[in-house]
């Protein structure tokens, strides 16, 4: 058998043989019969899968009569084993193999030696080729490869044709690669079943064959420079600052697109006369194929960097640019992804979107806040996802338990369903207290707002049992505009979230774009290092008074007529409290001096997130109608620990005596300057944090709609007097493990989490 120029000539021929207008069966037979001619085997045969059994479809050398009734199912045989395991399988005696079965029918007890490949469609297996030979001989591996490029393009020729159902192959695949269980962090809780579909979709090859192998060769390298842009852009850009996790993918992407060695591979197989899709594709399955052998971690994730970044050179050789969202997404969908930005994750059609799973993720990270919105359960830094998830397959995703269920075998969906039966039933419990107010035991009444950004938001909020919106981010619409925003588009918003919020109060906070919450069309600062610290939030709005006076127009006329409550993000030193206060008052004078309608009186706020804003209470406090903790950024300042990092996500904890102190020097300074404190970081949305900070004194917490039942549930169950005492025994003593101490009083209570 021989080798590269027999391929290229094999392709040549089936070149001919696909343009022909001969009817599907006929193809078959000519394909075989050149590849037994090409490669110098006595035979060469072509098994199909149909209703989920590999048939004999076509044959030179074995008994014509076999075909059409020789049947394999999948992993039986040698033919079945290599459909099942989708890996070539090359034997010199392959009597000799253990899971060889015999057809009489087909007259092969002559031949010795066997080789095999799958066909593949979107990573399914749809069908083998195999050779065989009369004598024992070993075979080569460029043959081998010569065989897997035949089989792509007859995966091609075989699709074109309708000979196989590949809903049908993706099923197989399924069943094939069996269930398998991944753990990750539970970063919005909640438990959703669908279909997984890749945020970066992987690019499915239609032409495998080259009508000129020279204007190949021009596609790939002009593909090959444009990755290699778009790598170093994206090296350049703020957000992937050397140290960080992004930054070390990166550098690894970079590596591989400016490795020779990978651009030959694919140079040589477009020369056997593969389209330059073909060709990375064709390259990139050996790689796959290495990837599944390799125990090592670390080598592994390399690997999965190559096959993403040769994803990324077939999206940019066949024009695919879309991500899944772009593309749209139908049916249940479990999102898969390495990360997500927020405006890309909303993006997404809210009523397919059931999940998503990331590789990476934090808790903090304004994308998981939006999914946290959006209702969508996600569970992140997921370690091998990629390897083990197809586009496809059949996800169970139970962020509360911590795990991602692939292709969940009939026993585990039916426990799925029990679980969610089990939660409606939970909720109903809820539902039940939903309307009534969250008074403890001992008579404590807490208030529980909701933070929101959508309008679909607002007209939740008798659903969830809230006392109103007490964050509403106003940045979500300038995430899901393509453009700034007009002000008109902003006042329709915000007058759309006061009328669905009737006579319950909403407190709208000013934009937060900036650091993770980038828009494109406005210009942070290309310079930020650490953009989470730099040019950001009321920075920016105050650095563009032109933004902020919209804004203040819109929400000014929005609220005609009723009481508006405003706060302003990132505050660090009063004179910017003052200086965004005096912006909107200046904006409601001009609106009152031309005789149109303002609100009936304005109540505003600071966010405390910045730790420097702290030592300036005294100084802020009367300035201020209101205050509200940002408990995501005030930890992320306060332990120095990016809010965004995957690495940081658990390591330290809310209920560390720095955080709950620094909280409590809040609650006092406010109770003395009679200033209302909510807190409106997701910490207040976790039961046992929302009980630490109720001990602490707070008695606002604005939390996510879904977090309002069960804490509503569990403030009507407590008695608070008593842990409120052992919370300043607690941290007065140094060295307390306050959520060990904090669980078990809560556990003598009777309460659960
Ligand atoms: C916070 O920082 O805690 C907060 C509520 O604001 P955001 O998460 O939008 O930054
Ligand atoms: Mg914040």
């Amino acid at each position: 058998m021989a080798q590269v120029n027999a391929a290229r000539e094999i392709l040549r021929r089936l070149h001919d043989v696909m343009a022909g207008k001969a009817a599907a069966q006929v193809k078959l037979n000519q394909v075989v019969k050149l590849v037994a001619a090409e490669l110098g085997s006595e035979v060469a045969s072509i098994y199909l899968l149909r209703d989920g059994v590999l048939e004999l479809f076509a044959t030179q050398g074995l008994a014509q009569s076999a075909v059409h009734v020789t049947r394999l199912s999948m992993g039986q045989g040698l033919v079945g084993n290599i459909a099942a395991r989708r890996e070539p399988l090359a034997l010199a005696e392959a009597k000799a193999h253990p899971d060889f079965a015999y057809r009489p029918e087909t007259g092969e007890d002559d031949f010795h030696s066997f080789c095999g490949v799958p066909i593949l469609r979107r990573e399914a297996a749809i069908g083998v080729l195999a050779v065989q030979h009369r004598e024992p001989r070993n075979y080569a591996e460029v043959e081998i490869e010569a065989l897997q490029t035949v089989g792509m393009v007859l995966s091609e020729l075989i699709h074109g044709a309708g000979l196989v159902d590949d809903a049908q192959a993706a099923r197989m695949r399924a069943a094939n690669s069996g269930p398998t269980r991944l753990n990750g962090l539970k970063l919005v809780d909640g438990l959703a079943r669908g279909v997984a579909v890749f945020h970066q979709p992987r690019v499915v090859v239609e032409h495998t064959v080259a009508d000129d192998v020279d204007a190949e060769r021009v596609r790939l390298v002009d593909a090959f420079a444009r990755m290699r842009t778009q790598i170093d852009d994206m090296m350049g850009r703020s957000e992937f600052v050397a140290g960080t996790d992004h930054h070390e993918i990166l550098e690894t992407y970079k590596m591989f697109a400016y490795d020779e060695g990978w651009a030959r591979r694919i140079n040589e197989a477009i020369e056997t006369g593969l389209t330059a899709e073909a060709a990375v594709e064709r390259v990139q399955s050996r790689n796959r194929l290495r990837m599944r052998s390799i125990d090592d971690p670390y080598l592994k994730e390399r690997l999965t960097d190559l096959d993403d970044l040769a994803n990324r050179l077939l999206r940019i050789l066949s024009g695919q640019l879309g991500t899944a969202a772009q593309m749209g997404i139908t049916g249940d969908a479990i999102l898969i992804a390495r990360n997500l930005g927020p405006a890309e994750l909303l993006e997404y059609d809210k009523r397919h979107l059931k999940g998503v799973v990331l590789e990476e993720g934090s808790l903090t990270a304004h994308v998981i806040i939006v999914a946290r919105a959006m209702g969508v359960p996600v569970l992140g830094r997921v370690d091998q996802l990629f390897a083990n998830v197809n586009d496809g397959d059949e996800l169970i995703v139970d962020a509360g338990n911590n795990a991602l269920l692939i292709r969940p075998t009939a026993a585990t969906i039916k426990s799925y369903q029990a679980m969610r039966a089990l939660k409606a039933r939970q909720a109903e419990q809820w539902a039940k207290v939903r309307d009534l107010p969250a008074i403890s035991k001992d008579g404590r009444q807490i208030t529980l707002y909701m933070n929101a950004g959508l309008l679909d938001d607002a007209v939740a909020i008798p659903l969830a049992g809230a006392d109103g919106i007490g964050l509403f981010r106003t940045e979500f619409q300038f995430l899901v505009s393509a453009t700034l925003p007009r002000r008109e588009r902003q006042q329709s918003l915000y007058r759309g979230v006061l009328e669905a919020a009737g006579d319950k109060p909403v407190v709208f906070r000013t934009v937060d774009i900036g650091g993770d919450k980038a828009v494109p069309y406005i210009d942070g600062d290309e310079e930020d290092e650490n953009p989470a610290m730099g040019w950001r939030a009321l920075r920016l709005a105050l650095g563009r008074s032109g933004l902020m006076k919209v804004q203040a127009r819109a929400l000014l006329e929005a609220a005609a007529g009723r009481a508006l409550n405003v706060m302003f993000p990132m505050v660090s030193e009063p004179w910017e409290f003052a200086e965004a206060r005096a912006l909107m008052e200046q904006q409601r004078e001009r609106l009152a001096r031309s005789g149109r309608p303002v609100p009936s009186e304005i109540h505003y706020g600071a966010m405390i997130e910045v730790p420097a804003l702290i030592e300036q209470l005294d100084v802020l406090l009367p300035m201020t109608d209101f205050v509200s903790i940002g408990t995501n950024d005030l930890t992320q300042f306060l332990f120095a620990a990016d809010r965004a990092n995957p690495r940081l996500a658990d390591r330290y904890d809310w209920l560390s005596p720095a955080i709950l102190r620094v909280i409590r020097r809040v609650v006092c300074a406010a109770a003395l300057h009679d200033v209302p404190v909510t807190v409106c970081g997701e910490m207040g949305g976790r039961p046992l944090e929302a009980l630490a900070l109720i001990a602490l004194g707070v008695e606002r917490l604005s939390i996510t709609p879904a977090g309002i039942g069960p804490i509503k549930a569990m403030i009507r169950s407590a008695t608070l007097e008593p842990l409120s005492d052992s919370m300043q025994d607690w941290l007065a003593q140094p060295g307390v493990n306050i959520r060990a101490e904090l669980s078990t009083a809560a556990k003598r209570q009777g309460l659960s989490f």
